[in-house]
């Protein structure tokens, strides 16, 4: 197999490393690290800015990739760091399991999605990093750890930004296969969605809104995951918001064939928690991507900011997702000890202008408390991210004990933390 070192799925950034490899297992992860200076995990490429770069080794995570190993009494699978999420629910679905959430599309590797905190939606489901139950990785110097809930310097080691070590194994929650049946809404007021923002998100499991802002005071579409085993009824209606006849992408104008099946059609879990099918290329991957996480008390205000700026947002906005994450206790969380939502911006492939226009986003956005998306494009610095991010510092302490010589760091690294 010849590996391309290439670049990341979007197609943005070319990596600089010296050379790429692929261990299949945590002693060829070990050796791997023998000696070397730089180095860095990469999984599946789908993160938008340079946090899997390295001007060393790449260590692609795809063959590490053995067959998840179910626990029925605790509860939980153990899976290698680069399965994919749609490959490990599959598996799970067959053994009827389930994650209690997943992202918007079933591609991403299970740690490289971790390691940036990748949530998907649901009032009362956390990121997918608050699902994992242990880690196991490899630091520079050869060592094999295992963190567990409730050690030491779990919370600080689970959303790690690649820092602390080359992630081989993940221990994740589960829970009982369950079906979920999608309801798409279009055109539903902005100012509902601001008034009742709490029962908008809480007419399903997880739900997302859509919106171009090319009508400003209108959310196009509205996708209501709902679990067919919950107590609340099936959602036939949403405010004043129009129940879809046909199936939609969430994108206007594209095809929804690579989408999953909506209409009301129950189906597994693995097959309607994220928007993509497996088997399809998620998007022309013509895009880049921005999201700021907003505490939930906030969001009103967060919502009248994008819509204020929408003659410039809208001209290179794709479309725009909005998402709700329960809080969780993990450090470099975007949902770091409170509930928040995520604006998520999926912008036209048109990097120097969409740069520009976060300047102005994030001068709304971030004195709300907002946290950008470590994967994805932000323009704040250091000092702006220790705001927002108030276990940062703290999360620099564990990364100079776990990696004292530095061979994890990178130039985003280096950015991020001083
Ligand atoms: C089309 C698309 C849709 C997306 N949808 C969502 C979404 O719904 N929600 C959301 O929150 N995000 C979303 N993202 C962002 C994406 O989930 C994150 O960027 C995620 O980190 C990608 O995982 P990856 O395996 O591609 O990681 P990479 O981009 O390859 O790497 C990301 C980071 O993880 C580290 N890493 C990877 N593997 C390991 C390992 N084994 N050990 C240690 N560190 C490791 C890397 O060093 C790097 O720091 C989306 C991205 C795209 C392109």
């Amino acid at each position: 197999m010849t590996l391309q070192i290439g670049t990341n799925w979007a197609g943005n950034l070319a990596y600089t490393a010296e050379r790429i490899i692929a261990p299949a297992n945590v002693h060829e992860v070990r050796d791997a690290l023998s000696g070397v200076r730089r180095a860095r995990a990469v999984g599946s490429r789908h993160s938008f800015n340079d946090i899997a770069d390295t001007s060393g080794l790449l260590i692609s995570t795809e063959r590490l990739t053995e067959s998840p190993v179910v626990d029925a009494e605790r509860r939980t699978v153990r899976a290698g760091a680069g399965t994919r999420y749609g490959d490990l629910g599959a598996h799970l679905q067959r053994e009827g399991w389930a994650l209690s959430n997943l992202a918007s599309l079933p591609h991403i590797s299970v740690a490289g999605a971790i390691a940036t905190g990748t949530h998907g939606s649901g009032d009362r489901i956390g990121s997918l990093a608050s699902a994992v139950a242990a880690l196991e990785f490899v630091t520079a110097a050869g060592e094999t750890v295992t963190l567990r809930r409730g050690d030491a310097d779990f919370e600080g080691a689970v959303v790690s930004l690649g820092a602390l070590g080359i992630v081989t194994h993940v221990t994740l929650d589960i829970e009982p296969t369950f079906q979920i049946a999608q309801h798409v809404f279009e055109e539903l007021p902005l100012q509902t969605l601001i008034e009742s923002f709490d029962a908008v998100t809480a007419s399903g499991y997880s739900v997302s809104s859509f919106t171009t802002w090319r009508t400003p005071e209108t959310i196009d579409q509205v996708w209501v995951k709902h679990r067919k085993d919950a107590a609340v009824p099936t959602p036939t209606a949403l405010f004043d918001a129009r129940p879809a006849t046909v199936d939609h992408h969430p994108l206007p104008g594209q095809t929804a064939e690579s989408c999953t099946p909506q209409l009301g059609v129950a189906g597994a879990w693995v097959d309607r928690l994220p928007h993509f099918v497996l088997g399809f290329t998620p998007s022309n991957g013509d895009e880049l991507q921005t999201e700021y996480l907003v505490p939930r008390d906030r969001i009103g205000d967060a919502l009248r900011v994008v819509r204020d700026q929408a003659g410039a947002v809208a001209p290179l906005l794709q479309v725009n997702e909005i998402r709700t994450v329960a809080g969780d206790e993990l450090w470099l969380s975007p949902s770091h000890s409170t509930d928040v939502v995520g604006l998520h911006f999926t912008w036209l492939s048109r990097q120097p202008e969409v740069e520009r226009v976060l300047v102005d986003l994030e001068e709304g956005l971030l004195p709300l408390g907002a946290r950008p998306h470590w994967g994805k494009l932000f323009a704040a610095d250091r000092e702006a991210l220790r705001r927002a991010y108030p276990r940062l510092d703290d999360f620099t302490a564990l990364a100079e004990r776990y990696d004292p010589e530095h061979v994890f760091r990178n130039a985003y690294l280096d950015r991020i933390l001083g």
